[in-house]
């Protein structure tokens, strides 16, 4: 479903006389088979290069080196507008802050609507409101509970969810969640957590998770990387990683949770 190849992302900062180069991510490479749906954690603490490379899978960020391909189709190349909706539909994203995701002054049942709309063609407010509720009892909600409801008047919890009910809409053959439970309560965590293994068992669709705890990584991926200053350090099934991690780093990173 998903192959990275060999991609580096290089950013340009700092002022106009004092600028440099950043290798944000470099010479990455993995690859998601389509007929086994898993849970693929990326680990890496702050500036590791995660974020970057979410938002290059996204769509959102071009890589200055490499290839990604969804389906074997390149996504790097320049895309027409409809190849594009076609592929915004593939690859879903959670983002860190479900805040972010909702506009404030739109209700969260009209924006799930026009997400039936955009991406499914549900053009009457039957179908609409059918397949908003569909997504929502698979997150453990109903449309009822969030009927004329604005994203300020719920949790971080209770919007991640929808957040996530919302990416279902569409069909994705891949959710790409960056730190999805950072900003939710710690009691709400597990349940979030879990629901991403459930999708993936009930739906098979494969799950990008990023997260910098490596605990959290073993707890809920299939296979896992472990990025370091842009770069994969270690890479393999979540419980040989723990087991018996062949980099330093990440042997340092599998002492500190023991
Ligand atoms: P965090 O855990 O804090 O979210 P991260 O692993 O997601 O970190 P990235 O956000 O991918 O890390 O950043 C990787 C590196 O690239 C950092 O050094 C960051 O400063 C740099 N970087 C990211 N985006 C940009 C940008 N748009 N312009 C310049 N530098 C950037
Ligand atoms: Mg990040």
């Amino acid at each position: 479903v998903l192959e990275i190849d060999d991609v580096s992302k290089r950013f340009r900062s700092g002022g106009l006389l004092s600028a440099r180069t950043v290798e944000a991510v470099k010479n990455v490479s993995f690859t998601l088979e389509a007929d086994r749906p898993e849970v693929f954690a990326i680990v890496g603490q702050s500036g590791s290069g995660k974020s970057t490379l979410a938002n290059m899978i996204l769509g959102s960020e071009m890589p200055s080196a490499g290839r990604i391909r969804v389906h074997g189709e390149d996504i790097t190349d320049a895309r027409s507008a409809r190849q594009r909706i076609d592929f915004m539909r593939r690859v879903q994203p959670i983002f860190q802050n479900p805040f972010e995701a909702f506009n404030p002054l739109t209700r969260i049942d009209s924006y799930l609507f026009s997400t039936a709309r955009r991406f499914r063609d549900a053009t009457g407010a039957k179908a609409q409101e059918a397949l908003a509720d569909e997504a929502l009892q698979l997150v453990g909600l109903t449309i009822e509970e969030v009927r004329g409801r604005y994203s300020h008047e719920l949790s971080g919890g209770q919007l991640q969810r929808i957040a996530v009910a919302r990416a279902l809409i569409p069909q994705p053959d891949l959710i790409v969640a960056d730190e999805p439970v950072s900003m939710v309560d710690a009691s709400l965590r597990m349940s979030i957590v879990n629901l991403f293994k459930d999708l993936r068992d009930r739906l098979g669709v494969t799950i990008v998770y990023i997260t910098h705890d490596l605990a959290t990584a073993y707890y809920i991926a299939d296979r896992l990387i472990i990025m370091k200053s842009g770069e994969i350090v270690e890479q393999g099934p979540a419980k040989a990683v723990l087991d018996d991690p062949q980099h330093p780093y990440s042997r340092a990173l599998r002492d500190a949770i023991l």
